[in-house]
C-alpha cells in the first residue's frame, strides 16, 4: 500500500488491498447488507488505460468498486506466458488510487485454488471456436475464475472489455445457462494513438515488433472499410486482411474471422451486423483484436 494515496477521506486509504479470499467475501457480504451496489472489474493486473476505463465506468455506476488483480494460472496452458506475465501490484494500486477504486483484490493462487480444489466450469459452443481452437483449456480456466470472482465479490455488475470479445460471449453464456445473478457490461477497446489495442502483453514487443503490431488494427480497419463499401464476401475481406498482416515480416496469423456477433460462427456472406476478430503472433507475442461492425 506504500504508493497508494489518500483520497480526500483521511480515514480511508483507497484502494484497500485485500489478499485473503475469506476476508474479501466477508467485506463484500457486509457491503451487500448495507445495500451497496457492487461493481467488479476482473483483471490480471499490469493495469493500463483499458482496465482503468472499466474501473471508471464501475465508479460512475456503482457504490463500491472492486478490482481483482490476479494472474489466473488455470487459463494458461503449459508453455504459455504465465511465468513471464507482468506483475506490477504497487503500480496497479497507485493507478487505482487516482480514480478512487475502493478495493483491489489480489489473492494468492494457493488461496484461490487450495489443495484438493476440484471444480471446473465448462461452457460449450462459443468457447470452442477461435481462441478455443488455439487455446483449448483457456476458457474453462476463465469461466471458473470468473465465477469464483463473481461469488467472492458478491458483485451486482461486472465490467469487461470488448478487447476480449469472445470472453464476454463465453461469460454471458455461463451467466445465462447457470442463472448467475449478475449483470455484465462490455466497454469499448481503448487503443494507443496509432491504433494498437492496449494490452499488458504489448510490453513484450521489441521496438521493431511494436511497429509491426499495427497490422492488426490496420487489417480490421480495412475489413470495416470494405464491408461499409458493400463487400459481402468474407473471403475477399480475408484476402485483403492477409495482405496487410503478411506485410509485417514477423507476423503469423492464428485466425481471422468475420463472425456472427453472438454465436461467433463464421459468416461466408456479411448480411447484417458482424464482428471481425483476429489473433496474430508478432514474433513470440500473441496479440488479439477485433472490431464490431454495426450496420444499423
Ligand atoms: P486482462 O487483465 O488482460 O485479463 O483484462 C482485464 C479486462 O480488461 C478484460 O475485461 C479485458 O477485456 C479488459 N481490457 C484489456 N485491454 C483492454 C483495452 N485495450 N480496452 C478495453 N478493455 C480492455
Amino acid at each position: 500500500m506504500a504508493e497508494a494515496e489518500f483520497n480526500g477521506k483521511e480515514e480511508e486509504l483507497k484502494p484497500y488491498l485485500v489478499v485473503d479470499v475469506k476476508e474479501m467475501c466477508k467485506r463484500a457480504d457486509a457491503l451487500r447488507a448495507q445495500g451497496k451496489r457492487i461493481g467488479l472489474v476482473p483483471t490480471m493486473g499490469a493495469l493500463h488505460l483499458g482496465h482503468l476505463s472499466l474501473a471508471i465506468a464501475a465508479k460512475n455506476e456503482c457504490d463500491v468498486v472492486i478490482v481483482s488483480d490476479f494472474v489466473n494460472p488455470t487459463q494458461f496452458a503449459p508453455g504459455e506466458d504465465f511465468d513471464k506475465y507482468p506483475r506490477t501490484l504497487d503500480a496497479d494500486i497507485n493507478l487505482l488510487s487516482k480514480i478512487g477504486a475502493d478495493y483491489i483484490f489480489a489473492p494468492k493462487p494457493s488461496d484461490m485454488y487450495p489443495e484438493g480444489f476440484d471444480a471446473k466450469v465448462h461452457v460449450g459452443g462459443v468457447s470452442q471456436l477461435l481462441e478455443g481452437e488455439f487455446r483449448p483449456t483457456h476458457f474453462d480456466g476463465v469461466a471458473t475464475v470468473v465465477l469464483k470472482l463473481f461469488n467472492i465479490s458478491r458483485a451486482d455488475v461486472a465490467y469487461f472489455g470488448q478487447k476480449d470479445y469472445q470472453q464476454v460471449q463465453v461469460v454471458q453464456k455461463m451467466i445465462d445457462d447457470l442463472n448467475v445473478p449478475i449483470q455484465i457490461e462490455m466497454l469499448p477497446i481503448i487503443r494507443e494513438r496509432d491504433g494498437l489495442a492496449m494490452s499488458s502483453r504489448n510490453q513484450y514487443l521489441s521496438n521493431e515488433e511494436r511497429k509491426e503490431a499495427l497490422v492488426l488494427s490496420e487489417a480490421l480497419a480495412k475489413a470495416e472499410e470494405m464491408i461499409r463499401a458493400g463487400e459481402r464476401d468474407a473471403n475477399a475481406i480475408y484476402a485483403e486482411m492477409r495482405a496487410i498482416i503478411e506485410s509485417a515480416p514477423s507476423a503469423k496469423i492464428d485466425y481471422m474471422r468475420v463472425a456472427d456477433p453472438k454465436s461467433l460462427q463464421p459468416l461466408e456472406r456479411v448480411a447484417g451486423n458482424a464482428v471481425v476478430l483476429l489473433a496474430v503472433r508478432i514474433g513470440a507475442t500473441r496479440l488479439i483484436d477485433n472490431k464490431i461492425i454495426d450496420r444499423k
